[in-house]
C-alpha cells in the first residue's frame, strides 16, 4: 500500500526504459501503471475503429493525434483505480497533451504531480531499440536479443508463461529513426515545460533495471 498519493509521469526517449521501469514503479506503489502505447496496440489487436486510425501512425513511428490519446487517457485516469495515483507512461508526448492532463488533473483534485525524465544515450537508444523483443503473453515481459534463447518467435522465458516473443513493428530501423526524430521535436520540450514548473527529475536511465528502479523510487520519494 502507498504512504501518500504518488501522480507520476515518466518521461524518456523511447527506449529509454520506460515501460520497464512504469511497471516496477506501479508494483511498488500500489498504483496502475497506464501505458498509452499499450492501450493503442491493444486497439489495434482488437481491430476496433481507434485501432485501424491508430496503426497507419504507429507503424511508422508517428504520433497519433492528439485528440484520440487525451481521449483515451481522460477515460482511463477518470477510472476508480488511479483515485490513490498513477503511473503514467508515453503520455504526455506533447505539449498539448500536458496542457490537456494538466486539466483533467485539476478536475480530478489531483496533486501532486511528480514528473521522472529517465536519461540514456542515443546509440544505447538505439541498440535497445532494435534489440527489444516483446512478450504476448500475459506477463507482458521485454527482453533483448542479448539475452539467451532471446529471439523473434521463442518461448517466454518468464515462469509458468505460455507467451512467444515478437519484435514490434515500429521497432524495425526506419521507424526507430523516425520515433527518436518525433521525440525530439515534439516530446523533448516537455523536459522545459515540466522543469519551469519545479515537478521535473531527472534519474539516469543506464545500468541494470533494478538499480534504475531503485533511483526512480528514490526520485519518486523524494
Ligand atoms: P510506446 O509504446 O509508448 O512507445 O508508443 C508506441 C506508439 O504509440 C507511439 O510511437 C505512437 O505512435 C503511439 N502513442 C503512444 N502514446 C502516445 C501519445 N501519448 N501520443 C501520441 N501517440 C502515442
Amino acid at each position: 500500500m502507498a504512504d501518500r498519493e504518488y501522480n507520476v509521469i515518466l518521461l524518456g526517449a523511447p527506449g529509454a526504459g520506460k515501460g520497464t521501469q512504469a511497471k516496477m514503479l506501479a508494483a511498488q506503489l500500489s498504483a496502475p501503471h497506464i501505458s498509452t502505447g499499450d492501450i493503442l496496440r491493444g486497439a489495434v489487436a482488437d481491430g476496433t475503429e481507434l485501432g485501424q486510425t491508430a496503426k497507419g501512425y504507429m507503424d511508422c513511428g508517428e504520433l497519433v493525434p492528439d485528440d484520440l490519446v487525451i481521449a483515451i487517457a481522460r477515460e482511463r485516469l477518470a477510472q476508480s483505480d488511479c483515485e490513490t495515483g498513477f503511473v503514467l507512461d508515453g503520455f504526455p508526448r506533447t505539449v498539448e497533451q500536458a496542457e490537456a492532463l494538466g486539466e483533467m488533473l485539476d478536475d480530478l483534485g489531483r496533486e501532486p504531480l511528480i514528473v521522472v525524465n529517465l536519461t540514456v544515450d542515443e546509440d544505447e537508444i538505439v541498440r535497445r531499440l532494435s534489440g527489444r523483443r516483446l512478450c504476448n503473453g500475459d506477463c507482458g515481459g521485454i527482453y533483448h536479443v542479448d539475452q539467451e534463447d532471446i529471439e523473434s518467435g521463442a518461448a517466454c522465458p518468464a515462469e509458468g508463461c505460455d507467451g512467444q516473443l515478437y519484435q514490434r513493428s515500429d521497432d524495425q530501423a526506419e521507424a526507430i529513426r523516425e520515433r527518436l526524430d518525433v521525440y525530439k521535436r515534439q516530446t523533448q520540450p516537455l523536459i522545459d515545460y515540466y522543469g519551469q514548473r519545479g515537478v521535473l527529475v531527472n534519474v539516469p536511465g543506464e545500468g541494470e533495471p533494478q538499480s534504475i528502479a531503485g533511483r526512480v523510487l528514490q526520485a519518486v520519494r523524494g
